[in-house]
């Protein structure tokens, strides 16, 4: 089964992503998170890769791993920047081999303290989805998009034709930048919708933990950006714990929303953390993503 397999029959699809740490005790760590997250029966989990390929083992492990303990599909994302076609074909080659056939097809961002172009058979993200459409047409393609805009192309218009480019390239879905304010989301959504672009669109939704977390997350997720509401809630928090309690009550508001009003999908960004996700399924009360289904088609629930 693969991702774009289970989008096909199941709505809304819920999935975790995780990132694959450095050293042996933190992998088991996300090994544990993740046996406390089954119970939720989350449809898919997502690991992501590192630019420059500074974790493309890691990620390969994990990726092994969770399969292997999980069962479900496991969504390898793979960036290009910077990477030859050889390079780019060994990667997959190795994850077909082991019957991974889902991937998140990226650009990647080049190092920060970069400043001449970076060399590589790769442009963008939609060059990537075609080349792995033509040599490996039996894989699931997903691709970034970005609600409040990736801040390279400031042209709003011209960065939907971008997003289109990668639709046409080959691409199944969308998954997209983490954001606060559905509002965001669901003009997105009628954007691509009037693009033309009829793939699903895949929610993607954060937990807001810590302020120091919350400052980092702001820098390192392009565009995205913390409404004031949130922002003053926060600010009115004497500890973490209060921070925690915030952010989870944020985010199971804005995935009630989405959910009761059709989304494709949600995509939760863990942090390689259990603990604000199985909160936000409370918080919801809802035990399971079967149930969440249900909450989908029982539109009057309130929280
Ligand atoms: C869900 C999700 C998961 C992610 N996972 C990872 C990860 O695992 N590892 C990682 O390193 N990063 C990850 N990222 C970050 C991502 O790599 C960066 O945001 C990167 O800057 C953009 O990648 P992209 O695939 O959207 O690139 P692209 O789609 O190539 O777009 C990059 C920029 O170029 C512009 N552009 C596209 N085509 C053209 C064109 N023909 N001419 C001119 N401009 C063009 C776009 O508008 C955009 O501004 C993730 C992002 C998201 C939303």
């Amino acid at each position: 089964m693969r991702v774009t397999d289970i989008l096909a029959t199941t709505k809304p699809a819920c999935s975790f992503e995780f990132f694959p740490p450095k050293t042996a005790p933190l992998r088991d760590e996300v090994l544990t998170a993740i046996d406390e997250l089954m119970p939720l029966q989350p449809s898919y989990i997502s690991v992501t890769y590192g630019a420059g390929g500074s974790s493309r083992d890691n990620t390969f492990d994990l990726v092994l791993r969770v399969r292997e303990k999980t069962g479900l599909p496991v969504i390898s994302h793979l960036t290009c920047v910077g990477s030859g076609r050889d390079d780019i074909h060994n990667i997959l080659s190795r994850y077909a081999e082991n019957g991974i056939l889902d991937i998140l097809a990226l650009r990647g961002d080049p190092p920060r303290d970069h400043h001449q172009p970076v060399a590589g058979d790769f442009s963008q993200a939609a060059d990537l989805v075609a080349f792995i459409k033509k040599e490996f047409p039996a894989m699931s393609v997903g691709v970034a998009g970005f609600p409040e805009g990736h801040p390279e192309t400031p042209n709003r218009l011209r960065e939907m034709d971008f997003l289109k480019a990668k639709i046409d390239a080959g691409a199944d879905y969308i998954i997209t930048q983490l954001f606060f304010d559905n509002r965001d989301f669901f003009d997105f959504c009628h954007r691509c919708e009037l693009a033309g672009i009829k793939v699903p669109i895949i929610a993607g939704i954060l937990p807001i933990t810590n302020k120091s977390g919350m400052i980092r997350m702001a820098d390192l997720a392009a565009g995205a950006r913390i409404p004031a509401p949130l922002l003053a809630e926060i600010q009115k928090c004497e500890n973490d714990a209060d921070v925690e309690e915030t952010g989870v009550r944020w985010a199971a508001k804005q995935m009630h929303d989405l959910v009761t009003q059709g989304v494709d999908g949600i995509h939760l960004y863990t942090l390689n953390s259990a603990t604000a996700i199985r909160r936000i399924f409370a918080a919801i009360e809802v035990e399971d993503s079967q149930q969440l289904r249900e909450m989908a088609t029982n539109k009057d629930t309130n929280i």
